[in-house]
């Protein structure tokens, strides 16, 4: 009955071979021990996405995939991004798995979460999110700039799961309806909650990363939050509104004074005060230009509804 429960589980990989050796082996035991708990059907699998690493992760993939039947791969044909690998991967199990759960390559992620994630699903739940208890593991700077996102994401009106990085089971009907949004900036953690179904939260402790690098530098960290933000709020637009207000009604206010002082008969003496708002005015119409272009350069990249990844091969193709 239950053990008619497919389980894909399906992990991004980005120069992952330094780690994956054991991530799969942590995996593969995992949803062993699942399988035998009656808990997910034995023919369960776990899907390993290769988004164009440069070094020997799609080896490594294709070899394990010949020896365990549990371990499948696909190839995409150049580095997409964690986003679009994910979806990747989702996609290419929707069809036959009844839930999907996503992890990250690293094993930051506490694999036993599995157990309850996959409880809640026969419960009901359509979606299950991970949430890390303490980030101890993460940098001081990582913690806070990461706090400072998710505070301001929600001031901007964007529901987002504090804490809750990639790791979550889905349903199949909550990927169907995943799959049915199709902007090409995809930001997953902000769109999952507007799935809606019934949802839940389990906690963990996030683990440091169990070897490798992480794939997120500050740079990539912060495109990451700008496109989170402008692909979900137009907040910076009206703050960009107001703000041009406020100087409308202080230039105003100081045509006032000018003509006052001028009826008074004081001419206003001042090279200082003409030379910082032109400076400050122009500085902030330059920002201003530039939070509005991020908007047009979001409508021009989805007007043109390129695809979001491509496959290159699954390990099923190369198995003969
Ligand atoms: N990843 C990916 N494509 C990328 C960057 C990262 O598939 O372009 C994968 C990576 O292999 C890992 C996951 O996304 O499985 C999360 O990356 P990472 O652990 O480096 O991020 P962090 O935990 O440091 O935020
Ligand atoms: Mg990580």
């Amino acid at each position: 009955m239950s053990s008619e429960t497919l389980l894909s589980i399906v992990v991004p990989c980005y120069n992952e071979a330094a780690v994956l050796p054991e991530t799969m082996k942590v995996l593969i035991n995992r949803l062993k021990s699942l399988i035998q708990s009656g808990k997910i059907s034995d023919r369960s699998f776990i899907l390993l996405v290769d988004d164009g690493s440069a070094d020997r992760t799609w080896q490594l993939i294709a070899e394990q995939a010949v020896t365990s039947s549990i371990i499948r791969g696909v190839k995409l044909s150049r580095n997409f991004g964690h986003q679009n690998a994910l979806i990747a991967g989702i996609e290419t199990v929707s069809d036959v798995a009844d839930c999907v759960i996503t992890i990250d390559a690293d094993l930051q992620d506490d694999v036993r979460l599995m157990d309850v994630f996959v409880d809640k699903y026969h419960e009901g739940f359509d979606i299950v999110y991970g949430v890390r208890k303490r980030r101890d593991m993460d940098t001081f700077f990582k913690k806070h700039t990461a706090s400072a996102f998710y505070k301001l994401m929600g001031k901007m009106g964007v529901r987002l799961i504090p804490d809750h990085a990639d790791y979550r089971l889905i349903s199949q009907r909550a990927v169907q309806e995943l799959m049915r949004y199709q902007e090409s900036n995809l930001f997953i953690r902000g769109i999952i909650p507007l799935l809606g179904f019934r949802t839940t939260v389990v906690y963990y402790d996030r683990q440091r990363r169990f070897a490798g690098e992480s794939k997120y530098p500050l740079k990539k960290m912060i495109a990451f939050a700008a496109d989170g933000i402008t692909s979900f709020s137009v907040a910076p637009i009206k703050v960009v509104m107001g703000c041009g207000f406020m100087i409308v009604i202080a230039g105003i206010g100081i045509a006032v004074y000018a003509l006052v002082s001028w009826l008074l008969g004081n001419t206003i003496s001042g090279w200082t005060s003409l030379i910082l708002s032109i400076w400050i005015v122009g500085g902030m119409q330059l920002m201003a230009i530039g939070v509005i272009g991020e908007y047009i350069g979001k409508i021009f990249t989805e007007t043109k509804k390129r695809p979001r990844y491509s496959i290159e091969t699954h390990t099923a193709d190369q198995k003969k």
